[in-house]
């Protein structure tokens, strides 16, 4: 009663996420922290806990996909995303920051977008909202195998946990931020992927193509889009693309090669790009357990 293997991630990719700033697992008092840890023998850590998947419908590709496999949607939807290894980045990123407070990724049945609750101190991800990423993926690209499918849906669905993350860090160790909080957790989930991950450039992509399309399916930008706290999904997947095309000169002549930015905008991408992994850096480093030894 397994998915076909072919659709589920490889998980050694993203095994690679763990490696978030290769701190210790010493635990010692801040130095020039903003908010010096409590004591210094406690280890706050992320806690994942999955709900068991509930019976429900899914018209698209993946709903067929799971039908011939046996399983539910949301069953199907939890192997992706436990093979995709929302475990793996949690255990990362404890080992990685010295986080002030536990923090809780719930993985939910119910139905929703994801988001980051500041009162409870939890990230929350819907097996619904992932299978509806792999949809919107697949009806970008009909032609895609499914082991490349399998793969750019992991890619997406940690981009989306790595954005939630951010905002998790951005209240738990006070990050000033100026702008949209959602465009610059995008910047951190881009240059998470595009520093920290070897191959990562290539999953952040996948996150813009992922927005692009996620455009397409909310339709043409109305109020309701432009009144949103988020920029409009098709910014978001310029925004990303050309950070990853200002990472290095490589990933400059592959996303020329595509056409995909409109012609002014390469010249910038460099300049973005080190404008957020400096901001980046700088503003984590503290909270490293690596700084604070
Ligand atoms: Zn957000």
């Amino acid at each position: 009663m397994r998915p076909p293997r072919g659709l589920v991630a490889p998980a050694a990719l993203l095994i690679a996420l763990t490696l978030a700033g290769c701190g210790s697992s010493k635990d010692t008092d801040a130095k020039g922290s903003p908010e010096p840890t409590k004591t210094a023998e406690v280890k706050h850590v992320i806690h994942v806990t999955y709900d068991d998947p509930v019976d429900t419908q899914d018209a698209g590709y993946v709903g067929q996909v799971a039908a011939a496999s046996g399983v539910s949607p949301q069953a199907f939807a939890e192997e992706i995303l436990k093979d995709g290894a929302i475990d793996d980045i949690a255990a990362g990123f404890s080992d990685n920051f010295a986080l002030p407070t536990d923090l809780t990724i719930h993985v939910t049945s119910a139905e929703g977008s994801p988001n980051y609750d500041p009162s409870t101190k939890t990230v929350t991800i819907y097996y619904d909202f992932a299978n509806l990423t792999g949809n919107i993926i697949k009806a970008g690209n009909p032609k895609m195998s499914d082991a490349d499918l399998g793969t750019q849906w992991a890619a997406v669905n940690d981009f989306v946990l790595v954005h939630e993350l951010g905002h998790a860090f951005v209240d738990v160790f006070e990050i000033p931020i100026t702008g949209r909080e959602e465009d610059a957790v995008d910047g951190l989930a881009t240059y998470f992927f595009t520093d920290q991950v070897p191959h990562g450039a290539s999953y952040a992509f996948d996150a813009a193509s992922f927005f692009h399309g996620l455009q397409d399916y909310q339709g043409a930008p109305d109020l309701t889009q432009f009144a949103n706290e988020h920029s409009l999904s098709v910014q978001r997947a310029f925004d990303i693309a050309c950070k990853v095309a200002g990472s290095s000169e490589e990933t400059m002549q592959q996303i020329a090669a595509l056409g995909v930015l409109p012609e002014d905008r390469p010249a910038r991408c460099p300049g973005e790009y080190e404008q957020n992994a400096k901001a980046w850096s700088t503003l984590l480093k503290p909270h490293l357990r690596s700084t604070q030894d």
